[in-house]
């Protein structure tokens, strides 16, 4: 029987190699004025750039440029709006990686209150945002947050009493998501890996979280199938257009799946490390993939009530190792095998020589959540997955 779920909206999407030149005649339907959020490195630097600037003078399409080049922090979102507000915009378009789209997503949602994002963030400010916001169009340049798809900006303080939290409305989800695979063939191989990795964490962990349902699992599976067939190639050769589109497909469907479904304990620690350390969003999640899934297997096998996780962990097995007519054992393990070997391929650093301090593993793990993982890991157990990777 198909149990009880609820949806959250999609962007209106455009997914199509060269859909970057739909993006005026898309900005025209809100009006003439925009914020443009970017970084250098993402777009403003890129063969694309010229064109699109180009195409807004023809089209009368004025655009005040907001450069972000970090993982977004409450101050540079504040201090942003509080510049921005002094003039009126249509909309807000970010063409970049997570960061940008993120910080993108929160400009347009703060544009209309007058004080901090910091009184929004979860787990930080009590405030509930109203959901109001200038329109938001999404346009990413890396394969990974999905952010183009979801209802939430995750924003950060690093530092020792660090946070890295969201701002979450369904009426953030973006108005528009114009996808470009295109966009992404600049990205080097290490940050193609992180956010590859991102998503992979972000399809698994949505497919497998206790709060799935048939629709999450069905586009899980397909974004999946993407990665399987895909990012390795993405990361050995970043001109294959295929695989640039495959990772493209994958990291927007795993921000619909994780906006529905929620994520797990890899996204947990992805938080509690991400507050404390300088350390890219991506790289946390693939480093520790393999052995907090390694941990959760474990413990699912603990308890006969937990065959419903142990069966979707026996269909990544099949899904992933092209092997017929084994048992589930077979596959779960081999699942988990083929994550260990994904960890060497791609040279996935350790949590030591990321610069993580051994002191701090505990309070690390103390303050990671499980969030919607299939089996919640205690105190002891987060700091045993800690310490595998701690190389
Ligand atoms: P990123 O946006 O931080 O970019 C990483 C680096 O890649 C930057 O130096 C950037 O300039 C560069 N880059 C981006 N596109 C490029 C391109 N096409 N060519 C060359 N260089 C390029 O990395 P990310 O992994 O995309 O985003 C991480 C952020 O997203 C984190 O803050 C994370 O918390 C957040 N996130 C958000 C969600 C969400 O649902 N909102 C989900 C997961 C992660």
């Amino acid at each position: 029987m198909v149990k009880p779920f609820q949806f959250s909206s999609i962007p209106r999407i455009y997914f199509k190699c060269g859909s970057l030149s739909l993006l005026p005649a898309l900005i025209k339907t809100y009006g003439n004025s925009v914020i443009l959020v970017t970084s250098k490195q993402s777009f403003i630097d890129s063969v694309y750039a010229t064109s699109l600037f180009q195409k807004f003078k023809d089209d009368g399409i004025k655009y005040q440029t907001v450069i972000i080049e970090n993982e977004p922090s409450p101050e540079v979102i504040d201090q942003n709006v509080n510049k921005l507000k002094k003039e009126l915009f249509d909309a807000v378009v970010g063409i970049g990686g997570g960061s940008i789209l993120d910080a993108g997503k929160a400009i347009s949602a703060m544009m209309y209150k007058d004080d901090s994002v910091l009184g929004y963030l979860e787990g930080v400010g009590t405030k509930e945002h109203p959901g109001t916001k200038l329109p938001f169009i999404a346009v990413p340049t890396t394969s990974g947050t999905g952010s183009e798809a979801t209802k939430n900006a995750v924003i950060s303080r690093v530092g020792k009493d660090g946070f890295k939290r969201s701002l979450r409305h369904d009426n953030f989800v973006p108005n528009i998501a114009v996808v470009d695979p295109e966009l992404t063939l600049s990205c080097p191989p290490a940050i193609t890996a992180a956010s590859g990795m991102d998503c992979f964490t972000q399809l698994t962990e949505a497919y497998l979280s206790d709060k799935s349902n048939e629709y999450t699992d069905t586009l899980a599976i397909e974004g999946l199938k993407a990665i399987k067939a895909s990012l390795v190639a993405s990361v050995i050769n970043g001109q294959d257009l295929e695989a640039r589109t495959d990772m493209s497909f994958a990291a927007l469907t795993s921000g619909i799946c994780l906006a529905n479904a929620g994520l797990g304990v890899v996204h947990g620690f992805a938080s509690s490390i991400g507050g404390r350390y300088n350390i890219p969003h991506g790289v946390i999640c693939g480093t520790l993939m393999s052995v907090s899934n390694e941990l959760t297997v474990r413990k699912l096998r603990q308890k006969p009530d937990n065959q419903l996780a142990l069966k979707k962990y026996a269909f990544l097995g099949k899904l992933f190792l092209n092997e017929e007519g084994k048992n589930d054992d077979h596959y779960i393990d081999g699942f988990v095998d083929h994550l260990h070997d994904l960890t060497n391929t791609l040279k996935l650093t350790g949590l030591k020589e990321l610069g993580i301090k051994e002191d701090d593993l505990m309070d690390i793990a103390m303050n990671t959540e499980c969030k919607n993982n299939p089996v919640k890991l205690d105190n002891e157990e987060l700091l045993e997955i800690l310490k595998a990777r701690f190389i």
